[in-house]
C-alpha cells in the first residue's frame, strides 16, 4: 500500500484491522479529498483481504472528526464538481457499508458532519461518554442538507422522527442522548471507555449480537409504517413551512429524507446529491458559509492584534452581582477560572450567588456537566462585599449600574487597589475612555462588553479605549476565546458598534407605534424580515429602564432626537419595564407573551400596508432596517470595525440579525447599495433627516461598487 500521509492501518493476530485518522495540518480531523482519497485505498486493501472485524478511530485526542473541510465546499464552483465530491464520499462510504466484517467507529469529542455520515456507514458506534464529545448534522447551519448519506442512513438507524429533528435542528447533543436514540450502541463513561471498546471488539470476535434498543408503539407506528411516516413528514413540512422560506436548506434536506423512504438505495442518495447541489450555491449558503469563515478569523487572536503575547487570567474578580456580573462569573468559573463576585453588601451578593447556582443547576440538568463538576463552579466563585478578596487578581470585570460617575469611582477604587490588573468595563455604551481617566495606568483599561444572557449569547465586543494598549486588548481576546466565545474589537464610541447599530432600528419602532401604526405590524414586519424577534418585544427583554438609559446617551449625540426617549420615560414611570415588572409594550402576565398594552396601541390606528412584493421590502421593513444599514455603514466610516465583516458578524451574532441574510452591509450589497442610497434620500424626505444616507454609501453607489463585491448591479434580488 502506499504510503498514507492522514491514515495508518494496523493488523493484529485476531484479525482486528485499525484505521486510525490523524489528518495534517488541522487540529481537528476533517475529510477533503486527499482524505477521502487515503480512505479509498484503505478501503481497496480491506475488500481485498478483509479482516475480522475493522475499527475506526481519531489519533488526535481532539476528537474524532469536526466534518468536511468547508474550505473545499467554499471553493467549489459547478454543479458537476460538487457531483463529484459527493460521489467520492457515497462511494466510499458505502463500500465501508458493505465490508463483509463487522466496522465500528470508536467515537471521542466531536462527531459532526461529515464525520457523523462516516461514522453512520459503520455498522457499529461506540462514544465516550464526556462532556467533549457531541454529535451533530449542522449542515442546515450552513446553508447545505447532509450529502454524503446522512439523510438516507440516520432515518433507517434512529427512526423518521429522530432524524427529523437531528437534521432540521442542526443542534449538537452528547453520547447519553445519542445512546438513547440508537446512535450509538454503547456510551461509556472515561474510565472504563478503553476497557469498554477492548470487550466490545472481542464480542464483535466472537460473533456475540449486540441489543437493539426496544421500540415502543408509537414508535413503531410513526416511525415504522407508511402512513406513521406520512403523518410525521406532513407535521414536519407544516413546522418549517414559514423558515423554509429563507433557509430552502430545510425543504430541501426532508425532500431527501423523503426520497430515500420511497426509494432507498442508489435513487435516495442521488436525490441527495441534487438537493444538495441545489442549495449550496444559494446566496443563503453564501451568507452562511460566509458567516462561518468571519466566525473563525474573528476567532483568532492575529485578526485584531500582532505580536504581543496575552497574560493568562489566573484569579479574575467580578464587580456587580446583578445580571450581568452573575453571568459573567458563571461564565468564568465554568472555564475553570477562580472568580471573586463583590457587590455593595452581602445580601445583593448572596442574590447574585442564586443567578449562578441556578444557572449551574440548568447546565447540569442539559448533562453539560455532572454535578459534582456543577459544584466546583460554584465552589470557584468568592462572593464578597469588601475589597480585600480581591488581592492577586489579574483581571476585573465592572458590571456595576449603568452610570458614568458610579463607574468612575469604581474604577478610581480598582486602580489604586490592583495596579497591574487589567480592569475592564461591561457598559454597554458608555465611553470607556472617560471610565479609564480616573486610572494612573489607562493603558490597561478597556470595555469588554458581554450580551444577556451571557451563557447564550455568543459575542463579545472588546472595546479599545484611546489609551488601551496592544497588551490589554491581546489578554482580552484571548480570554474571550477561552471562554468559547467569539471577540470583535471595536473602537471606542458611545454604544460601540452593536447597540449603536441596533438602536436607530428600536427607536424607529417606537416612531411607528406613537405614529399610529399597531405594534403587532411592526414586531411582526421584522420577523419577517428575519430577525428572531420584533424590536418591541426585544425593547421588553431587554428592559424599557435600560433603553432609557442607553437612549439618553444617545440622545446626547443626535440633532435628531424623535419622541421615543420621552415615551420610555414614561414607560418607566408607569412601571412598564418589559419581560421583568410583567409589562412593557405586551403583557406577561400570563404564561407567554400576551397582547399588546396600551404602549403599542394606539386609539387612532393606521397600519401601513404590507405592500412586499417577493424579495422586496415592504415599507414598515424599510423604515426599520434601512436606520440599521445606515448605521453599520456610518461605523465603518468612523472607524468603529477596521472591515464591513466585522459589523456583519457582530450584529448576526450580538443581535440576530437575519443570519440567512449575512449581517446589514451584506444585506445592501444584496439589495444594491445605489439603491439603498435612493430610499434613503426619498425615507429622508418624507420622515426627516436622520436617514441622510451615510457618506461612504453614497461615495460606494458613486463609484457602483459593494461592501463584498467589486461590481454590484444597481438592484437585485435580496
Ligand atoms: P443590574 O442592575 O442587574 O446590576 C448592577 C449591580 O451593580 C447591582 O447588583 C448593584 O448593587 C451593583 N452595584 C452598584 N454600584 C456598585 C458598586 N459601587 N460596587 C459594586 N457593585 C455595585 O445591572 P446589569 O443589567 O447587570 O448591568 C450591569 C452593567 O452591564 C451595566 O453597565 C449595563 O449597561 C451593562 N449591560 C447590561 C446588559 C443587560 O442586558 N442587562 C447587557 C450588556 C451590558
Amino acid at each position: 500500500m502506499r504510503d498514507l500521509q492522514h491514515l495508518r492501518l494496523d493488523r493484529d493476530e485476531r484479525g482486528v484491522a485499525t484505521v486510525t485518522f490523524d489528518v495534517r495540518g488541522t487540529p481537528l480531523n476533517v475529510f477533503n479529498d486527499e482524505v477521502i482519497g487515503e480512505l479509498r485505498t484503505v478501503i481497496d486493501e480491506l475488500e481485498r483481504d478483509p479482516p475480522r472485524v475493522v475499527v475506526f478511530k481519531s489519533g488526535k485526542s481532539s476528537g474524532f472528526f469536526a466534518g468536511a473541510d468547508v474550505n473545499r465546499i467554499q471553493q467549489l464552483e459547478t454543479p458537476d464538481e460538487v457531483r463529484v465530491v459527493i460521489d467520492a464520499g457515497h462511494d466510499v462510504f458505502d463500500r465501508i457499508e458493505h465490508l463483509p466484517c463487522p466496522t465500528v467507529a470508536v467515537i471521542h469529542g466531536p462527531c459532526l458532519g461529515g464525520g457523523l455520515e462516516f461514522a453512520l456507514s459503520c455498522r457499529h458506534r461506540i462514544a465516550r461518554d464526556d462532556s467533549s464529545t457531541k454529535f451533530g448534522l449542522p449542515e442546515v447551519t450552513l446553508g447545505l442538507i447532509p450529502g454524503w448519506g446522512g439523510t438516507q442512513r440516520l432515518p433507517r438507524l434512529v427512526g423518521l422522527r429522530e432524524s427529523l429533528r437531528i437534521i432540521l435542528e442542526g443542534a449538537n447533543f452528547n453520547a447519553s442522548k445519542a445512546a438513547a436514540a440508537g446512535l450509538v450502541d454503547v456510551a461509556a463513561p472515561p474510565e472504563v471507555f478503553d476497557a469498554t471498546v477492548s470487550h466490545f471488539i472481542d464480542d464483535r470476535l466472537t460473533g456475540r449480537s449486540v441489543r437493539k434498543p426496544s421500540h415502543g408503539i408509537l414508535d413503531t407506528l410513526l416511525d415504522g409504517t407508511w402512513p406513521g411516516n406520512a403523518v410525521v413528514l406532513a407535521t414536519a413540512r407544516r413546522r418549517i413551512e414559514k423558515r423554509g422560506r429563507d433557509y430552502p436548506a430545510l425543504p430541501a434536506a426532508l425532500r431527501a429524507i423523503e426520497a430515500g423512504l420511497h426509494s432507498p438505495g442508489a435513487a435516495g442518495f442521488e436525490a441527495e446529491r441534487e438537493e444538495f447541489v441545489g442549495v449550496v450555491f444559494t446566496p443563503v449558503a453564501r451568507s452562511l458559509i460566509g458567516l462561518f469563515f468571519q466566525r473563525e478569523r474573528a476567532r483568532k487572536p492575529s485578526t485584531w492584534v500582532r505580536g504581543t503575547k496575552p497574560s493568562p487570567v489566573q484569579k479574575a474578580a467580578v464587580v456587580g452581582a446583578g445580571t450581568m456580573g452573575a453571568g459573567i462569573a458563571q461564565l468564568l468559573a465554568f472555564n475553570d477560572i477562580p472568580v471573586v463576585l463583590k457587590d455593595i453588601n452581602d445580601e445583593i451578593v448572596a442574590g447574585g450567588m442564586k443567578k449562578i447556582a441556578s444557572l449551574t443547576d440548568a447546565a447540569v440538568s442539559k448533562s453539560l456537566l455532572t454535578r459534582e463538576a456543577g459544584d466546583a463552579v460554584v465552589g470557584r466563585i468568592t462572593p464578597t462585599s469588601t475589597w480585600e478578596p480581591l488581592a492577586g487578581c489579574d483581571l476585573v470585570i465592572e458590571a456595576v449600574v449603568e452610570r458614568e460617575d458610579i463607574k468612575r469611582t469604581v474604577f478610581g477604587e480598582l486602580a489604586e487597589r490592583l495596579p497591574s490588573a487589567v480592569l475592564a468595563s461591561n457598559t454597554s455604551a458608555l465611553s470607556v475612555t472617560r471610565i479609564a481617566d480616573t486610572t494612573p495606568n489607562a493603558e490597561r483599561v478597556a470595555g469588554l462588553h458581554f450580551f444577556n444572557p451571557v451563557h447564550r449569547m455568543q459575542l463579545v465586543e472588546v472595546v479599545r479605549g484611546k489609551a488601551s494598549n496592544d497588551a490589554t486588548i491581546a489578554t482580552l481576546v484571548e480570554l474571550v476565546r477561552k471562554l468559547g466565545k467569539v471577540p470583535v474589537v471595536v473602537a471606542d464610541s458611545p454604544g460601540f458598534l452593536v447597540n449603536r447599530t441596533l438602536f436607530p432600528y428600536l427607536d424607529e419602532a417606537v416612531r411607528l407605534v406613537i405614529e399610529g401604526v399597531p405594534g403587532e405590524e411592526v414586531d411582526r414586519a421584522a420577523v419577517r424580515f428575519g430577525m428572531p424577534m420584533g424590536p418591541l418585544e426585544l425593547l421588553d427583554q431587554i428592559g424599557v429602564d435600560i433603553a432609557a438609559d442607553v437612549a439618553k446617551t444617545f440622545a446626547a449625540l443626535s440633532s435628531d432626537v424623535g419622541p421615543a426617549p420621552a415615551r420610555f420615560a414614561e414607560m418607566v414611570k408607569d412601571g412598564a419595564l418589559g419581560k421583568k415588572s410583567g409589562h412593557g409594550f405586551y403583557d406577561y402576565r400570563g404564561d407567554r407573551r400576551g397582547k399588546p398594552t396600551k404602549w403599542a396601541t394606539s386609539k387612532h390606528p393606521h397600519s401601513v400596508p404590507d405592500n412586499a412584493e417577493r424579495g422586496e421590502l415592504s415599507d414598515v421593513q424599510k423604515r426599520l432596517m434601512y436606520p440599521m444599514i445606515n448605521e453599520a455603514a456610518k461605523c465603518l466610516e468612523a472607524g468603529v470595525v477596521p472591515e464591513a465583516w466585522v459589523a456583519d458578524l457582530a450584529m448576526v451574532l450580538g443581535t440576530g440579525f437575519a443570519p440567512f441574510r449575512g449581517g446589514p452591509l451584506r444585506t445592501a450589497d444584496s439589495l444594491g447599495v445605489a439603491r439603498v442610497v435612493q430610499e434613503l434620500e426619498t425615507l429622508r424626505a418624507e420622515h426627516g433627516q436622520r436617514f441622510e444616507p451615510a457618506r461612504l454609501l453614497r461615495k460606494m453607489a458613486d463609484e457602483g461598487h459593494g461592501f463584498y463585491t467589486e461590481t454590484v448591479p444597481a438592484v437585485a434580488h435580496v
